[in-house]
């Protein structure tokens, strides 16, 4: 477990360095508004502990990855959009979009949905 590094854009909303729209906080999960949003409902679930992307947290074994995706369906509940339908999305490396190699989970809600994502 790594926690707090430097550079990393969201341990700094973590800590509190950067602003964030919370929408939700546990001991250790946050859920804040993505700032650039893809869907009416876009939230980002992140672990506050520092792992580069979701198959790291799932190495880590500490049951935290399932703290994260109950999370994101707790967020959806009280976003509304959990009886429509949601998609909780880990983009993992470069090719896939990922940005920000702090895991998290985007969860899109409150339109339709296409399949096959871009
Ligand atoms: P990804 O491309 O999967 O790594 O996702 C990173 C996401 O973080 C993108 O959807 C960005 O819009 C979002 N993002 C970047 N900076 C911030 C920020 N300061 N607050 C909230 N969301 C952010
Ligand atoms: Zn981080």
């Amino acid at each position: 477990m790594i926690t707090g590094v430097s550079d990393c854009l969201f341990c700094g909303i973590v800590a509190g360095e950067i602003p964030a729209t919370k929408v939700m906080e546990n001991e250790r999960v946050i859920a804040f508004r993505d700032i650039n949003p893809q869907a009416p409902v876009h939230v980002l679930v992140i672990p506050k502990e520092h792992y580069p992307n979701v198959a790291a947290l799932a190495q880590a074994g500490d049951g935290l990855l399932n703290e994260v995706i109950t999370a994101a369906h707790q967020v959806a509940e009280a976003e509304n959009v959990s009886e429509d339908g949601y998609r909780v999305v880990f983009n993992t490396g470069l090719g896939a979009g990922q940005t920000v190699f702090h895991v998290h989970a985007h969860l899109l809600g409150g339109r339709s949905l296409s399949w096959p994502p871009g």
